[in-house]
């Protein structure tokens, strides 16, 4: 028997664990296991020390009703796998199923429950309904662990209300995320350095309004990078391009004037005529960011920006990126993300932090094979970092801290 930190004695008691199990299926194979394995450390401290766990996850958007595709069935079989002892699967959330899975747990055990989000009470606006589910699950357990990175930034039952009803603390995930986010926003290690990208600029206008005032370099790529070319007075051709941000893009690239901080854009662009699809081969064609041809699209940054932004990153002592610099899923377009994922690598070389945050851009370093021990950290919560980094609270942060 033992303890957990926050806690005390959990021998024999039922925890029930909040963690994020949100992995990439393709029928019931995982594509990317990621996040089960960045579960495991919690979970098993838990097990080790005698508790009997109860995860509670979700999986997907189902609509607040059982949905097969959505059944958390295949991870509770590779979470078996990585712990290395069987995981039992509960077939509901709170029901009768749920109840005769925890009551035959012995100590040490480790059961899964059904998609969290089967459940309408779960992701409900409703503060009653929430509550009222949140009830239902705090009824499986005697003490609450919230490990779930991913959605700490929701306010959702499992995430947010049971904690308010059970003895609680945070998971080793949680705290370990929010270690690391703290070192990005008080007080970083200079030269600070930013790299977004990724598809929509408008996911990530908090991040760039917080950011102007505390990094020393932004460096801009990806589908949001056409933007701000078009803001500065470029045609962009057919790329990604968010009309309704030229005027925040322009007031941006004018307050990093004001205030110092170094926004490199790029100077050259890897184009084709069509988003690549399908049977087609792509015909990549590298131009000057100022000479996008009218019935071209940006895919990629060009391979002098990939070396100015690599270069730009080789002193940095600490580096937050988050966003591929293209449509790094197709070999063609992957290598500005690549270069730039490359030069991450290499920032503890000479002691520095680097921080990859977001889904895509994690999944990004892992499918083009780097290994991802030669980052300082791989966030598994895209929006929960991108929402601290904003200066927001996560209000399944705040709820553990009340
Ligand atoms: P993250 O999940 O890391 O926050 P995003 O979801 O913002 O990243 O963006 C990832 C997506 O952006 C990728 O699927 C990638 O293909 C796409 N992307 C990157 N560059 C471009 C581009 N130039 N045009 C269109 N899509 C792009
Ligand atoms: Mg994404």
């Amino acid at each position: 028997m033992g303890e957990y930190a926050g806690l005390g004695e959990v021998g024999g008691k039922r925890v029930l664990v909040r963690s994020d199990l949100n992995v990439p299926l393709d029928g019931d194979r995982i594509t990317d296991d990621g996040r089960i394995r960045a579960s495991v450390p919690t979970i098993r401290a838990l097990a080790e020390a005698g508790a009997r766990v109860v995860v509670v996850a979700h999986l997907g958007r189902p609509k607040g009703e059982p949905e097969a595709r959505y059944s958390l069935a295949p991870v509770a079989a590779r979470l078996g796998e990585l712990l290395g002892s069987e995981v039992a699967f509960a077939g509901d959330t709170v029901g009768e199923s749920a109840h005769e899975t925890v009551a035959a747990l012995s100590d040490g055990q480790v059961a899964l429950l059904e998609n969290v989000r089967f459940n309408a009470g779960e992701t409900s606006k409703d503060d009653a309904e929430r509550a009222e589910f949140a009830r239902r699950l705090a009824e499986l357990a005697d003490a609450f662990v919230s490990d779930g990175f991913g959605v700490v930034h929701r306010k959702q039952a499992s995430v947010y209300d049971v904690a308010q009803l059970l003895p609680h603390a945070m998971g080793t995930l949680v705290s370990a995320e929010i270690d690391v986010l703290r070192r990005l926003t008080d007080e970083p290690a200079r030269p600070y350095a930013v790299v977004l990208g990724g598809s929509k600029v408008s996911d990530k206008l908090g991040v760039i309004d917080n950011l102007l005032g505390k990094a020393d370099t932004l460096l801009i790529g990806g589908g949001m990078v056409f933007t701000f070319l078009k803001a500065q007075g470029h045609e962009v051709g057919r790329s990604l391009l968010e009309e309704d941000q030229l005027d925040t893009c322009r007031e941006y690239l004018r307050r990093a004037e004001e205030s110092g901080v170094r926004i490199l854009l790029p100077g050259d662009i890897v184009v084709d005529t069509e988003f690549p699809a399908g049977e087609r081969t792509p015909q990549p064609q590298v131009v000057p960011a100022s000479e996008i041809p009218a019935d071209a699209l940006g895919l990629d940054i060009g391979p002098a920006s990939a070396a100015d932004f690599a270069a730009a990153l080789a002193d940095a002592q600490t580096v937050f990126w988050n966003g591929p610099m293209g449509v790094f899923e197709v070999p063609e377009f992957s290598d500005g993300t690549r270069v730039v994922a490359d030069a991450l690598s290499r920032t503890r070389d000479h002691g520095g932090l680097s921080v990859v945050g977001g889904g895509d851009s994690a999944a990004a370093v892992r499918t083009l094979g780097f290994d991802e021990a030669s980052f300082g950290h791989i966030s598994t919560g895209g929006g929960a970092s991108l929402e601290y980094l904003e200066g927001r609270t996560l209000p399944g942060i705040t709820v553990l801290e009340a």
